[in-house]
């Protein structure tokens, strides 16, 4: 789960790691309100969507004085701001971060991510911060930092002091480095992050140091234990397709192409999103349904794939395992009889009660084209979906 910058800063707050003084503004009277109680003269307006890129993008705005905070907020505010982590889509400005203007001297790179190749937590640090760090990865490989944590241990200071002279903290600053990496690194543990980032970390010229952006995303999986970030969850930066299938305990990942697909297990729905790929058609979702689907289940998965404009073909591939054919055949068919089957659908079914399964759709008298390899399957609803669009290429 994502959060929004802002609360990203609340909870680094809680954990002694120093942010500007900032406040959320939904509109641009609450923007001025917030402008009213910052003391600095420069004041910054920063867009809060769930994408970073936004200064690029025009999404962080420096104003002198709460007329520009007024304006700019006005400006910002409903805007749909382009950057290159949102797509071509674009999110739109609902909330705003109004904070004081720092008197930046230098800005760093500092994150926390798990490493899987190590098994551990592991800290990136670089002196090159405001950049894209995978940029600097490549392009300058030196500036980057590492230090791997032992999980015992946690991250000691001596390594939070190894790091700040690395990428060259001031050195009447480093306990304040040290300081602001420890309590990202507690906050990492127990949040249970996937990644926490601050890009830029910043010292300024009156000798702090400040996160002046904060990426953190959570582990889904530990969101139970963490209430307080479930709090933070904002509905209007997700998917609408995507929370329905949570409601389900479906694995949903929209995406961008034509042809639905209806999976049981991770590595499969990969391998199908490949295969259709390889016989150049786009998938429009990533869906698994997981090991032991019910009906309703397989029912809400398939009207997700309906309910979305751009499918215009469905691709079934399921192995029966734990899962069983005739379920998901079931499933199909209860799902169509309401909503009707308006698009080409493929169905491979392969292991247990396979031939009972097929047998259901058959006798529901649905226009299924049945397949009997993977390969199979993805040319056939590749072609189909071109015939229907008049055979021209994609
Ligand atoms: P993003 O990563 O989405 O572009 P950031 O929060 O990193 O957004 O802001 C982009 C840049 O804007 C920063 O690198 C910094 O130079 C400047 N900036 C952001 N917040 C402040 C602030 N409070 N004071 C001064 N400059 C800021
Ligand atoms: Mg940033």
């Amino acid at each position: 789960m994502n959060i929004h910058e802002y609360q990203g800063k609340q909870l680094l707050k809680r954990y002694g790691v120093a942010v500007p003084h900032g406040y959320v503004a939904f509109t641009e009277d609450q923007a001025v309100e917030a402008a009213e109680k910052i003391q600095t003269d420069i004041k910054v307006v920063k867009a809060q969507i769930h994408a970073g890129g936004r200064g690029k993008a025009g999404g962080v705005k420096i104003a002198r004085s709460n007329e520009e905070v007024r304006a700019y907020a006005d400006e910002l505010l409903g805007k749909v701001l382009v950057t290159h982590q949102t797509g071509p889509a674009g999110k739109e400005v609902k909330r705003l971060l109004i904070e004081e203007g720092s008197d930046i001297d230098k800005e760093y790179y500092l994150g926390i991510v798990l490493d899987r190749s190590s098994s551990r937590v592991t800290v990136i640090a670089s002196s090159e911060g405001g950049m894209e760090i995978e940029q600097v990865a490549e392009e300058t490989p030196d500036k980057i930092y590492r230090e791997s944590v032992d999980p015992l241990v946690g991250l000691a200071p001596f390594q939070a002091r190894r790091i700040a002279f690395s990428i060259g903290i001031p050195k009447k600053l480093v306990n304040k480095a040290v300081k602001f990496m420890l309590g990202l690194y507690q906050v990492f543990v127990e949040k249970d992050c996937s990644i926490a980032e601050i890009n830029p970390l910043v010292v300024t010229k009156s000798g702090d140091v400040l996160a002046l952006d904060a990426k953190l995303n959570f582990d889904d999986n530990g969101l139970y234990r963490n209430k307080d970030i479930l709090d933070f969850r904002d509905l209007d930066e997700e998917d609408e397709k995507e929370i329905e299938a949570s409601k389900y305990g479906l694995n949903y990942i929209a995406l961008e192409g034509n042809i639905g697909c209806m999976v049981n297990g991770a590595g499969l729905a990969m391998a199908t999103m490949d295969i259709i790929k390889s016989f150049h058609g786009e998938p429009a979702n990533f869906l698994d349904v997981g090991g032991g689907a019910s009906k309703e289940k397989v029912e809400a998965a398939f009207r997700l794939i309906m309910s979305d404009q751009h499918v215009k073909g469905i691709l079934v591939n399921i192995f029966g395992g734990i899962m069983k054919c005739d379920v998901i055949a079931e499933g199909i068919v209860a799902a169509t009889e309401k909503i009707g089957l308006t698009v080409p659908l493929v169905v491979r079914l392969e292991g247990t009660n396979v031939d009972l399964g097929k047998e259901i759709l058959r006798r529901s008298g649905l226009n299924i084209t049945p397949a009997q390899t993977m390969a199979d399957a993805a040319e056939k609803i590749v072609s189909l979906v071109d015939q229907a669009a008049g055979g021209v290429a994609k």
